[in-house]
């Protein structure tokens, strides 16, 4: 046999995916499924609650098809969808199995059960048709900071630092809207799930959520990512992921410093702050990658006496 020394580098996968479905026991639930993916070496972050599953974690792609291979077995699992990017590495550096309350955290004052009722789904196709060619409000359902670094072109800004500052926020920026044409998106796609639900709880007649979310549509053959401008922001050490991968795409992200276009982030430097900003390669430099002044005359990490 040939040693092909390429194929022994290890070569990781990414995943992201949830389910909806009815979960009698999470902690039970939680410790047994801790144990699954410490055994296969995965690292990332998994919420389970009585209404289910949502997780992003990443391992070797043995390991990440041993995964999902054991999910798809258990009964409530067996539809699950998995998008998977490739890596050369992990991309958390633990692995978090967390118990909650809800998937996502939106306490609404009306029911948000998908599993009842949820927006139409688009297919990256029918997404971009409609937002091509009808007239139609585009809600971003994230938050605002995700937004600036990546959006679809003519969505609208969600005035939200949280998900659970939604449910106002959309009542008094459409509540006088409610029946033309919504459509909303989201990183992969649970998100809209629970907006959308809540939404036509709230009387919103026609509401649409782009199915499989943003990392779906970057991937599909036929839309190629159009009409995305900038990046997706994502929530593991890549902090962004390219969507569009068409000619016809803007760099909207600016420096905090200086305003010139960039997609450059940056963790601030000073260890009480950390904040994610947006920098261009010189500013980065001219502040140590400091996001203030202050930041950047602060000790980068404790100082021990
Ligand atoms: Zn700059
Ligand atoms: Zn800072």
């Amino acid at each position: 046999m040939f040693n092909d020394e390429k194929e022994l580098i290890s070569v990781y996968h990414v995943l992201l995916y949830y389910q909806f479905v009815a979960i009698d026991d999470p902690d039970g639930f939680a410790d047994q499924h801790r144990q699954l993916c410490n055994d296969l070496g995965l690292k990332g972050r998994i919420l389970v609650a009585p209404e289910g599953l949502n997780g992003t974690v990443s391992g070797k792609v043995e390991a990440c098809t041993q995964y999902r291979d054991t999910l798809v077995q258990d009964p409530r699992f067996a539809s699950m969808v998995f998008k998977i990017d490739e890596s050369e590495g992990h991309t958390f550096k633990k692995m978090f199995v967390r118990v909650k309350k809800e998937l996502v955290t939106f306490r609404a004052d009306l029911p948000s059960n998908p599993l009842e009722v949820t927006g139409h789904r688009l297919t990256p196709t029918e997404w971009k048709a409609k937002i091509e060619h009808e007239d139609v409000i585009i809600i971003d359902g994230r938050t605002d900071y995700e937004y600036d670094i990546g959006h679809f072109r003519g969505a609208i800004r969600p005035d939200c630092e949280s998900f659970r500052e939604f449910p106002d926020w959309i009542r008094s920026h459409f509540g006088d809207k409610k029946d033309k044409t919504i459509l909303t998106y989201c990183t992969g796609g649970i998100r809209c799930e629970k907006l959308t639900a809540f939404m036509m709880h709230d009387g919103f007649t026609n509401v649409y959520q782009l199915d499989g979310g943003i990392v779906t549509y970057g991937k599909d053959e036929q839309t190629k990512g159009a009409l995305w401008d900038g990046l997706c922001y994502v929530f593991d050490e890549r902090v962004t992921v390219p969507i569009n991968h068409t000619a016809d795409r803007n760099v909207i992200g600016t420096c905090h410093h200086c305003g010139e276009p960039t997609e450059h982030y940056v963790n601030c430097r000073n260890f009480r702050c950390r904040a994610q900003h947006l920098a261009c390669e010189p500013c980065e430099a001219l502040f140590k990658s400091a996001c203030s002044m202050e930041c950047m005359v602060a000790p980068e990490r404790p100082v021990y006496n």
